[in-house]
């Protein structure tokens, strides 16, 4: 569809919105977006291509100048220059400190907001559009935007000596207010954030939320950068929402998964669904100053299920699972996993897989042995994930779709062919709204569901 069959409205109480012209079956891709601005998050730095954001292995290269950026091939690098050759320089001036992600993705948007160049992503809805939340700020928040803005003068300043002289347009701390999201300075960290001091100020700005952007996540469903998409910006929240938003690489795909009537409000979820009504609620009044009154946060159905169990057992598998950071190394993997099996064997008979956390952990666990190679474990685990998944992502959900995937992948690796066809059909019929057909994603998929029907058919 074209963007000119969605169009911006007054959403009643929460300011705009958008909405189609007509009327849409589920699985349609409504919009196709470009980044105004992208960055690798920082956990994630050197593991993934700068450009593409798509391969993680070894054999990523290096830019010789900063050491910091990373590519998976001479075109990537040739193709992301334009992006990075200013970042590159600041990046090397500050070494070996690495700003925050807030402060790399705000220095980009002012070198692209110098360069003024003309991107598709705008066509809704422009960077100058974006709402800053300044006026929810309270004047501990402001000084924190501050600090921020003068973090990002400290980390431009071989590009930019002079800030007075940047058109007013680019002033650094209408961007933060603009990018970052109020919420994260209700904490009272910044009474000791010096703009001197770069390790703590970059420790506490990491846990930082950004409010107008985007989590890029890669086809594993893992979150890889934050980008910033202005026309999407518009489009406002529901923990059920009518359609959903995933990456190929770094471009941006709305899609919608019902059916969707002429004038109704477009609407994805900001947060992670999967958690029970009163943390969502806590979750979006911080991060986003609002209050939801979706269906799911009214009849608050799943609550009971999503906690069974004892109590005390799932608080400490919920700290478990929070402490828990993306590992780098195999040793950290089996450190990880040896956590999970502890936590699972000493829980056995006293929380259901339907408790969140416990669900989490069995995601964790599988995750650990996939990424040790320990085929027969991760396919035990994930197939205790599917009923739950089953449960609290019922309809189309590209969470579920990519869960499906794997452990279809999984059956298959262990040879349980007519199980594996099965799981990856599942998928397929999900993945086929979520992401549809041309996802390189599905295209994996296609790929494994004809391998495990060539071979069902020689056997
Ligand atoms: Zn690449
Ligand atoms: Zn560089
Ligand atoms: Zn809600």
């Amino acid at each position: 569809m074209e963007p000119a069959a969605l169009e911006r409205f007054p959403s009643p109480g929460r300011g705009s919105g958008l909405r189609t012209r007509r009327r849409l079956r589920p699985g349609e891709l409504l919009y196709r977006a470009q980044p105004f601005a992208y960055i690798v998050s920082k956990e994630q730095l050197g593991g993934v291509c700068e450009r593409c954001l798509r391969s993680r292995n070894e054999h990523l290269q290096r830019c010789s100048q900063c050491k910091v950026a990373k590519y998976c091939g001479k075109s990537c690098q040739k193709e992301a220059w334009l992006d990075h050759k200013q970042e590159c320089r600041c990046l090397k001036s500050v070494e070996p400190n690495i700003p925050p992600d807030s402060v790399r993705l705000a220095g980009r948007i002012v070198f692209k907001l110098l360069r003024q160049s003309v991107c598709l992503s705008e066509r809704l809805y422009s960077f100058s559009n974006l709402q800053s939340n300044i006026e929810q700020l309270s004047e501990e928040m402001k000084d924190g935007l501050r600090h921020l803005a003068q973090t990002l003068q400290l980390y431009l300043k071989t590009e930019i000596q002079d800030v007075s002289r940047l058109p007013p347009a680019i002033d650094f701390f209408q961007i933060f207010t603009k990018v970052m999201n109020p919420g994260c300075f209700l904490e009272p960290f910044w009474e000791f954030v010096g703009v001197q001091c770069w390790v703590r100020l970059f420790s506490v700005v990491d846990t930082v939320v950004t409010c107008n952007c985007f989590t890029i996540s890669n086809g594993e469903m893992q979150d890889v950068g934050v980008g910033l998409y202005p026309s999407m910006s518009l489009l406002n929240h529901s923990c059920d929402p009518n359609c959903v938003i995933v990456f190929e690489g770094y471009q941006l795909l709305l899609r919608s998964v019902r059916e969707i009537q002429i004038g109704e409000e477009l609407t994805i979820s900001y947060i992670e669904s999967l958690v029970p009504t009163s943390e969502r609620q806590k979750q979006l009044m911080r991060q986003y100053c609002f209050e939801c009154d979706c269906p799911l946060c009214q009849d608050q159905e799943k609550d009971a299920e999503k906690l069974a169990g004892e109590e005390h057992a799932w608080k400490e598998v919920k700290d478990a699972v929070n402490e828990m950071r993306y590992p780098k190394s195999k040793e950290e993997w089996e450190r990880i996993l040896a956590r999970c099996q502890n936590l699972l064997s000493s829980n056995m008979g006293r929380l259901p897989d339907t408790n969140i956390y416990q669900l989490k952990m069995l995601d964790c666990a599988m995750d650990a042995c996939i990424n040790l190679e320990s085929w027969e474990e991760a396919l035990y685990y994930g197939s205790r994930t599917l009923g739950p998944y089953r449960l609290y992502y019922p309809g189309f959900h590209p969470l579920r779709a990519v869960q499906l995937m794997r452990v279809g992948k999984l059956q298959y690796s262990q040879d349980m062919f007519p199980q594996a066809l099965e799981t990856l059909k599942q998928a397929y019929n999900i993945m086929k709204v979520t992401h549809g057909a041309d996802h390189s994603l599905m295209q994996a998929l296609m790929e494994i569901k004809e391998q495990c029907e060539a071979v069902m058919r020689t056997q």
